[in-house]
């Protein structure tokens, strides 16, 4: 195996990311001034170390030495809400967007129709345990923001169904976004006006 299988190998493992397109990110690279390649293998190199995940929310955020719960979820804004979202760049999206003011959390995915194993695709006992951790700090809503395509509508029955008795035995209300929604989006690539109309027309 040569360097460019070698690389275009990781680069298969990236979502979305096939055997041509991976080749052609390698070529891209091979074609790049030495420099760029040396700030962007600094720039992996650095990822792990400057980057952590948050043991309350699950984000990935800048962690600049000190505890391990991201700046979310130590801030003292609106604890009453919690909002789910499946993955950092849903978090991004709705943080860009304005509309919201409550804590996170990041579900890891979301679970094919027909999975087996539906606990083994999202962090749904670190949901509970969040949960039951909130309530203590006045948590009364659970929002569900997971996409509009099957996925995200398996993923969401499955959810609202364990929580549940968690949930009614907490007087805890468990909403979804509005159907500002069109079917078929995903979240990450919702627009601001999109997420606040979601937002707003939850139920
Ligand atoms: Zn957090």
């Amino acid at each position: 195996m040569s360097a460019i299988d070698n690389l275009s190998t990781y680069f298969m493992k990236f979502p979305g990311i096939g055997t041509r397109q991976a080749k052609r990110f390698v070529y891209f690279l091979l074609a790049q001034d030495p420099r760029f390649v040396a700030a962007l293998a600094h720039e992996i190199a650095l990822l792990k170390k400057s980057i952590a995940q948050c043991t309350m929310c699950f984000r990935f955020y800048p962690h600049l030495g000190g505890g391990s719960i991201c700046d979310v979820c130590t801030s003292d804004t609106d604890t009453a809400t919690l909002l789910v979202v499946e993955k950092d760049t849903d978090f991004e999206s709705v943080r860009r967007s304005g509309s919201y003011a409550g804590k996170y959390f990041i579900l890891g995915g979301t679970i094919p129709v027909l999975e087996r194993d539906p606990a083994s695709k999202i962090r749904i006992r670190e949901l509970l345990s969040r949960i039951e951790q909130g309530a203590a700090d006045g948590l009364s809503e659970v929002i569900l923001a997971l996409s509009a395509n099957p996925e995200g509508d398996f993923t969401r029955e499955y959810v609202a169904k364990t929580l549940e008795p968690v949930l009614s035995q907490l007087g805890i209300t468990l909403t979804t976004l509005g159907r500002g929604l069109s079917t078929g989006t995903e979240l990450e690539y919702s627009d601001g006006d999109t997420l606040r109309h979601a937002l707003k027309n939850r139920g």
